[in-house]
Parts: structure tokens; sequence; C-alpha cells
């Protein structure tokens, strides 16, 4: 491996900084825009890559290719036993090390992540209302997520971060009760467009709420003023007031594409280089078949040299992938 790292430029000038990691296809919600009730084939165990395989794998990202941001995800990574253990492998990276999690776990967890050496943390949350919580999560859980948010806090991750997935007619009527929320408990909330995901492919654009019209929603109650923007896929707001942030990412109405920076691997070891590729590049078979560090080096490289401008939402030509959202790992 080159002492010095090499930065991943693709064929559009984009250079590649920032790996999510799927650490597990499984979950112990069925949100009804990710997963099916019943009926997902799991990953089998043995296929799921391991720590060490995992690490390896964003060693060569950031030492090989300067890659400085690492963010676990999944399925529900806090349902991999002994997650801690491969946060302190990946914190000894040297890089922001983040994590999307349904918050479930948080109460049992957050502590001993913060101490493992994971810096950030999202947390999913797409309705305060008791029961649509249940509908949409399939599981009964509302509290058990707010205490997680909590414990979040208390571990000291500053800033929290809210993932809300906002869909016409199911949860755009608590837009502002999330702005409030975000304010009232010191998180940043970021109103995720629906994206066509979703396990029975049944995804249409009227169900789309644009994040032109959450951010105008929530002005109307508490006027903001826009940040500048970085490689964020969240376009930031502040509170006039001085009562914190909240965001919108725009997926679907104004993708991000043309400053995209990541790839992703999934739980068994397959790279991808969009959410929205129907193709993959097998990193499980090099690490398995005694392939060494320029090997691995040189798939990651063709699986970004091969990267599209960008998905194609909303085009005749756009094919939805065949993995849900929580098969490829958000
Ligand atoms: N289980 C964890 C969680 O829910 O945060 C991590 C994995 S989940 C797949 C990652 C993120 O993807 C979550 O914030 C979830 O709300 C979002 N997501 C899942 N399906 C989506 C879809 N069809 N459109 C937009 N966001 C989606
Ligand atoms: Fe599980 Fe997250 Fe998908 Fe919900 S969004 S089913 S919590 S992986």
């Amino acid at each position: 491996m080159a002492a010095t790292p090499v930065p991943l430029v693709d064929s559009f000038g984009r250079t590649h900084r920032d790996l999510r990691i799927s650490v597990t296809d499984r979950c112990n919600f069925r949100c009804t825009y990710c997963m099916p009730e019943a009926g997902l084939t799991w990953v089998a165990r043995d296929d799921v890559l391991t720590f060490e395989e995992i690490e390896r794998v964003a060693r060569v990202c950031v030492e090989g290719f300067g890659f400085d941001s690492i963010r676990l995800t999944g399925g529900e990574p806090t349902v991999r036993a002994h997650l801690r253990v491969l946060v302190a492998k990946l914190a000894a990276l040297g890089v922001d090390l983040a994590m999307t999690t349904n918050g479930s776990g948080l109460r049992a967890q957050a502590r001993g992540l913060r101490e493992a050496g994971l810096d950030r943390l999202n947390i999913s949350l797409d309705s305060l209302r008791a029961q649509r919580f249940a509908a949409l999560t399939r599981r009964d859980e509302l509290d058990v997520v707010l205490d997680g948010i909590d414990a979040a806090l208390e571990a000291g991750f500053d800033p929290v971060k809210l993932n809300v997935v906002c869909m016409q007619g199911v949860n755009d009527d608590e837009v502002v009760d999330f702005a409030t929320f975000g304010r009232e408990r010191g998180v940043e909330v970021r109103f995720i467009e629906f994206m066509p995901l979703d396990a029975d492919h049944s995804w249409s654009a009227v169900q789309v709420v644009p994040g032109e019209r959450i951010i105008a929603a929530i002005a109307a109650a508490y006027p903001l003023r826009p940040l500048a923007r970085g490689s964020d896929p969240a376009e930031i707001f502040e509170y006039l007031d001085g009562g914190g942030r909240v965001g919108a990412i725009a997926s679907v109405t104004a993708p991000f594409c043309a400053r995209c920076d990541r790839v992703r691997l999934t739980a068994e070891g397959k790279l991808r280089n969009c959410l929205f590729s129907v193709e993959e590049t097998d990193l499980r078979s090099v690490l398995r078949g005694g392939g060494g560090d320029d090997e691995l080096s040189a798939a990651i490289s063709s699986c970004v040299a091969t990267k599209g401008p960008g998905h194609q939402i909303g085009s005749v030509t756009f094919v939805q992938p065949p993995r849900t959202m929580s098969q490829i790992g958000g």
C-alpha cells in the first residue's frame, strides 16, 4: 500500500472520503418504508463480514485513499453483538466515526459506544405519536426510542441528530412538532425525502414531501436562516432566536449526487458506489480468497471508477435496486 494516501477520484472529479458500513442486514424494527413485515431472507451468519474483515476494508480506505469519515449503519447496527469492539477498532484509525440507529438499543449501549470512540449519532424517528410510531415501525416502542435519545445526550453525544423520513399523508403533519421537539431537547432534526428503496416497490413521487416545503413550514413557525453548505447532503438552517439547527435532505427533489463522496459496504462485503446502484463489487471474495491489500485497493478503485453521475429518480430510465434500504445500509 502507498505510504501517502492517494485520493480516490471518480471520472466526474468527485473525491471519495466517506465509507458507510452496514454491520448487519438484521433489524428489530420493521419500518414500512424500509422492510417487509416478514419474509426477508437474512444474510447467513458466515457470510457477514467479521470485525477483522470490516476493519481491513476501512484501513485500506483510510490509509490507502485518505478517507476521513466512517458511518456504521444497517439494518440496525446495535443488534450486532459486541458492536463496541468494532467501534474501538475503527476509532483507532483516527477518522470521524458516526452511527445511524433506530435508537432502541441506546439506553444499554450509548455510554459504552461513546467510551469506545464513537463520535457522533443519528437517531431515526418518524413520529412523536405512539400509535403512528407503532404503525410505521410495526413495534410499539416510541417510549424506548425517546429514552434512547435521552441516553445518547446523557452519554455526551453532541450534537445528536434526528433523522425523520417525511411522507405525504403519513407524517407530514408533524413537521413543526418535530422542529419544536428538536429545539426543546437540543437535537438537530433532519427531514429526509422518501426514496424508492422500499421493500414492496410501492414508492411513488406523490408520497415525497419536498425539502423546500418542509423548511417553509418550519420557517413560518420559527424564523430560519440558511447556513453555508459543505459536502453535507443536508441543507442546514439556524433558528434566528438561537434555538439550534434544523435541516432537510432533498435526495429526490434536489439530489446532491454532484458532490457525493460516499461508498457503501454491505453486511456481506459488497461495495456499492451509489445507494441506487444495481451493480456491486464483491470485496468478501478478495478478503477470503487470500487477496493482499493491493488487490483490495484495486477492487475499491474499480468500484469507484464505474460510478455514474447520479441517480435518475423520476426519469423513465430509473430502475429501483432489488435491495431494500435495510439490505444496503442507509
Ligand atoms: N436501522 C437504522 C435506522 O433506522 O436509523 C439504520 C439503518 S436505516 C436503513 C438508515 C436510514 O435510512 C434511517 O434514517 C431510515 O429512516 C432511512 N430510510 C430507510 N428507508 C428509507 C427510504 N425508503 N427513504 C428514505 N430514507 C429511508
Ligand atoms: Fe430497521 Fe432502520 Fe429499516 Fe427501520 S429504517 S426497518 S429501523 S433498518
